[in-house]
């Protein structure tokens, strides 16, 4: 049994991780998708709210669960046994920094990273540039899952 984490702010979700998270549950067995809270981000949406929000996205996937963490990357991996993280990979200024991170976690804990490319149709699409164009007034229907689009339109 293999179990990927995927790791990310989700705030809020788009279209773009709905298809990440979606991938890995075909490849892997179970697949945790992680929830960073980061408070001091200041997110829109608060860290259970995003949960909430991908619980619904993924309610008929059972080998999907969703859990929010704070602190360490590799800690929350290890404590969920986790055997690989996947990150989703735009392009090169993704690959920069998600190679860094890897890196760095696989030194701290042995736990692999490995990438998945994004599918071209979502490669432009970033939770903030979508916040932004939303509270700009701009049309982002469907660059979300239905559930989330409802709530952006009502927080914004
Ligand atoms: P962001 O704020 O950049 O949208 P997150 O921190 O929530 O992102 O991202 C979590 C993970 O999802 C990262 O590995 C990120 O590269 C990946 N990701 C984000 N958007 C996309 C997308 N449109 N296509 C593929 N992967 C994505």
């Amino acid at each position: 049994m293999t179990t990927a984490l995927c790791p990310g702010s989700f705030d809020p979700p788009t279209l773009g991780h709905v298809d990440i998270i979606e991938r890995c549950a075909t490849a892997f067995d179970h697949v945790v998708v992680g929830v960073i809270e980061n408070p001091s981000k200041k997110p829109l949406f608060s860290a259970e709210e995003r949960m909430q929000m991908l619980e619904k996205v993924f309610e008929e996937t059972p080998s999907v669960v969703v859990v929010t963490f704070q602190g360490l990357l590799v800690d929350f991996a290890k404590s969920r046994d986790v055997d690989v993280i996947v990150k989703g990979l735009r392009g090169v200024a993704d690959f920069e920094y998600e190679q860094q991170m890897a890196q760095m976690n696989h030194r701290l804990s042995g736990i692999d990273t490995m990438f998945m490319a994004t599918n071209p149709g979502y490669g432009y699409l970033s939770s903030s540039l979508v916040k932004e164009v939303a509270k700009l007034g701009g049309e982002v229907a469907a660059m979300l899952p239905a559930n989330v689009y409802e709530a952006l339109k009502e927080r914004i």
